[in-house]
């Protein structure tokens, strides 16, 4: 278990990576590059500078609008700081610092990521899943994890499973839905894979029969699935193998 102050290490880090992470959520569904040019407001296009970017604290001292037009600023920029603070503390509590540490933190801002754009904008961009699918693959055999097979196992039972319920339902579940349970596959391996997009569907299904008895939302209204797949996944991360021996004993295996 790491100490305490590498741990506040880890949670600063995690809040500047997440502004990193904002910066993606904004560009990649606008087609713009993600590493060349300054932050701009969204609203007067000024270049911001080094001070109204740090993170969740420029957002509290502005009291949440733009600096120079006032122009309020979206929630989410100091809530997606937050989460990513949090995960950089969860993985270097769970794992200390070292490769699965890093591994799993890229993962997990994987799927923060498409969750926000998927809320937003109703895609998961092809991009992402690519970038996710490059980095899996040097920090997999860095982390000695999950190995070459279970990797390919994951990849395909994930991938192939969401598939088939595409199939199944006829729409509802998404192409880029299917690519990052594919390649979550590559970072949780079988059987953990499987399991977080299954318990994914669970929580999406739980959710909608909550939405329909409560009438916010008809039977037709689009709900997006990715952040309830990042949810099971980040279940299944965390303490999927419980899960599973609990399951299979529950078989008698
Ligand atoms: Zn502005």
């Amino acid at each position: 278990m790491a100490e305490k102050f590498t741990l506040l290490l880890a949670l600063l880090l995690g809040a500047v990576l997440g502004s990193f992470l904002n910066v993606l959520i904004y560009r990649l569904p606008r087609g713009e590059g993600v590493a060349l040019g300054r932050s701009r407001c969204p609203s007067c296009g000024e270049a911001l500078r080094w001070y109204d970017l740090v993170p969740v604290l420029s957002f509290l001292l502005l009291r949440g609008r733009c600096r120079y037009c006032s122009a309020p600023i979206s929630w989410r920029y100091p809530l997606v700081e937050l989460l990513s603070a949090g995960l950089a503390l969860a993985v270097v509590w769970r794992w200390g610092w070292g490769m699965m540490a890093l591994r799993n933190y890229f993962f997990l801002a994987c799927l923060l990521v498409a969750s926000f754009i998927d809320l937003e904008h109703y895609i998961i961009p092809n991009r992402l899943v690519l970038g996710a699918l490059v980095g899996a693959v040097p920090l997999d055999y860095m982390a000695r994890d999950p190995g070459l097979v279970p990797a390919l196992l994951g990849a395909l039972s994930a991938g192939g499973f969401l598939f088939f319920l595409a199939l199944v339902s006829r729409g509802g579940m998404g192409g880029g839905d299917i690519k990052l349970a594919a390649v979550s596959g590559l970072f949780l391996g079988w059987p953990l894979a499987l399991l977080g997009t299954f318990l994914g569907c669970l929580i999406a299904g739980v959710w909608g029969i909550i939405l329909l008895v409560t009438r916010r939302k008809g039977r037709k209204d689009h709900i997006p699935f990715g952040p309830f797949l990042s949810a099971g996944l980040l279940i299944a991360l965390f303490w999927g193998r419980g899960i599973w021996q609990w399951y299979a004993s529950l078989l008698g295996f």
